[in-house]
């Protein structure tokens, strides 16, 4: 089975995808990768995810990506004597480190290392962003704000610090142990939420210690300030425009976009477009044309993936939502102008091995219309930097280790293959054919392009590429 198209698709499942049935017509509509959502899924029900999951992998004989998103330091207020206030513009409005239950004047913050980092100026969102507070007196134990637009106000709900960098840790102590479950239940992705910096990503690894993948979700202004040193460390980045929305205006997301999904191909690194693309359809089997062009505008990018929340989560039309997008980049893709926009955005190739070979075999393939780019990859490294060329002919990577696959589920236009160690060069170059024709990329009488390290396995290796015919013969041996 393969997709005729480069860009991935990622599905949240939620009450409306849960049953393998469902979660199976996702994966043939077209999701490639399934995202957990632990702020609203208990452990038990991750794994029974994790299972359908793979049951449909089994199936279908194709690695499918799990990815686990973690919820974050999220910051919620205490309580209300009467559950919620109304908060008048110009009042002023204290948030403290009393638990007593609040009133018109005072709610508690439990969170303290939050007053002490605020500072008079900051600006305090409630309710994503529906109520905006300004900080004029701040101490430990609490920060008088004025209300700048008010509203009402009710228990628990969650606050956003757009100007303020608090010292906490990434992973709170829920996110420790959904880690923890994510990993004994073979999640492929860890998706950190909130993180602030790059330091937030090296302590989620110092825990995933290779198990996982990290994908870092930039949706904090401090986050965007360190966006270089994020993406070296992260495996991946998602725009995660709903909170980025909430603590920056609206109109400076889709430029956020642009820059981020640039930034992460130049560094050969997956970027996921996220949330509300296709919002209408959580209650309609048609999007809107505003929506239809969000994808589109994504795809264009040159973006890895494409994602549901909502949609395919909670949603009335889980599978019209994926098929829809499928279909969006399917379209997009077969655009001559697609073509022409991918390659203006192309980044250079680094001083590498890997990239130079990547480069030269996307030249290659091009030049001579190769049907294509076949590459061994063990780490999913090759794969990765054969994806940042974004060739014209799909990229088919073949490697030894199922959880490589699952990763590469992410990457633009990799379909990935897993099958058992090369033999020696020649060994590689036949199993490439056969394995291209196998999966329907390549016809007997056309050629491909076949890149490898030699010896296989050693990782920074990348030294080979070699232009293949692909026979009646090695068609017939399979
Ligand atoms: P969320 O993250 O759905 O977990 O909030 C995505 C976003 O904020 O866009
Ligand atoms: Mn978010």
């Amino acid at each position: 089975m393969r997709r005729m198209r480069r860009a991935k698709i990622v599905a949240t499942l939620g009450p409306a995808s849960s049953d393998p049935a469902t979660i199976a017509k996702l994966f043939q509509a077209g999701a490639d990768v399934f995202r957990i959502n632990m702020s609203h899924t208990t452990h038990e029900r991750m794994r029974e995810f994790v299972a359908a999951i793979r049951d449909v992998e089994e199936r279908y004989g194709r690695p499918i990506g799990v990815l686990v998103d973690l919820q974050g330091p999220k910051l919620r207020i205490g309580t209300f004597a009467g559950d919620a206030v109304m908060l008048a513009k110009g009042a002023i409005f204290a948030l403290d480190h009393d638990p007593s239950p609040g009133d018109e004047r005072r709610v508690h913050l439990p969170h303290p290392e939050v007053l002490s980092a605020l500072a008079p100026g900051d600006t305090l969102l409630l309710d994503d962003g529906r109520i905006r507070l300004t900080a004029i007196e701040t101490s430990p134990s609490r920060v008088v704000t004025r209300v700048d637009v008010g509203g009402r106000l009710s228990n628990r709900k969650g606050v956003s610090l757009p100007d303020t960098t608090v010292p906490f840790s990434a992973l709170t102590a829920k996110d420790r142990s959904d880690l923890e479950a994510a990993l004994n239940a073979g999640a492929d992705w860890i998706a950190l939420s909130f993180i602030q910096r790059a330091e937030d990503i090296a302590e989620a690894k110092k825990i995933t210690r290779g198990r996982a993948a990290v994908m870092a979700k930039i949706e904090k202004p401090q986050a965007l300030a360190h966006v270089t040193d994020i993406l070296d460390m992260a495996d991946a980045i998602m725009v995660a425009r709903g909170d980025l929305g909430v603590e920056l205006p609206l109109e400076k997301v889709p430029g956020i976009q642009k820059q981020l999904t640039r930034a992460a191909r130049k560094s050969g690194k997956p970027v996921v477009v996220a949330t509300q693309m296709l919002e209408s359809m959580i209650a309609n089997p048609v999007p809107t044309r505003a929506e239809v062009s969000d994808v589109a505008t994504a795809i264009y990018e040159g973006a890895d993936a494409v994602m549901l929340s909502a949609e395919s989560a909670s949603g009335q039309f889980p599978v019209e939502a994926v098929a829809t997008m499928n279909r969006i980049a399917e379209e997009v893709e077969g655009d001559p102008i697609y073509r022409s926009i991918i390659q203006a955005s192309r980044a250079e190739p680094e001083a590498t091995g890997a990239d130079a070979i990547a480069a030269a075999a996307r030249q290659i393939a091009e030049t001579l219309e190769l049907a294509a780019v076949v590459c061994w990859t063990s780490s999913g490294a090759t794969g990765l930097r054969v994806a940042r060329e974004r060739p014209k002919p799909p990229i088919v990577a073949i490697s030894p280790n199922m959880s490589t696959g699952r990763k590469l589920s992410l990457a633009w236009g990799v379909h990935c293959v897993v099958a058992q160690d090369a033999r020696d060069q020649d060994d590689m170059v036949d199993r490439a054919c056969r394995i291209a024709f196998k999966d329907a990329f390549v016809q007997p009488g056309q050629r491909i392009i076949v890149v490898a390290g030699v010896p296989f396995g050693t990782p920074g290796a990348t030294n080979m590429v070699r232009i293949a015919y692909v026979s009646n013969q090695a068609a017939a041996e399979d």
